[in-house]
């Protein structure tokens, strides 16, 4: 079981990953493992207001004060979280 943590902000839609999944990993060490995706929302600090926006739309402007002195705080993330291997594939 492979779990992979995907931000918003990377534009990759996880049925599609899951589905290639199957192929990539076709005649591996990796054959018959399950890929997991996490979404994982983009999210703002304003640096005016201090307020934290979850972005529905990639636009890096404040939800409270309309700022555009914005940080992104996650969203850009394309990282294996966990890596499961099962006895079969251990040695
Ligand atoms: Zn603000």
């Amino acid at each position: 079981m492979v779990h992979l943590q995907v931000g918003a902000f990377r534009q990759v839609v996880p049925a599609t990953l899951v589905y290639s999944w199957e192929f990539v990993i076709d005649s591996t060490e990796l054959e018959g493992s399950h890929l997991v995706v996490e979404q994982v929302p983009a999210v703002i600090s304003c640096g005016d207001c201090g307020m934290l926006t979850t972005l529905s739309l990639p636009i890096l402007v404040c939800g409270g004060c309309g700022s555009f002195n914005v940080v992104l705080i996650s969203g850009e993330e394309f990282m294996v979280t966990s890596l499961e291997l099962s006895e079969n594939a251990r040695g």
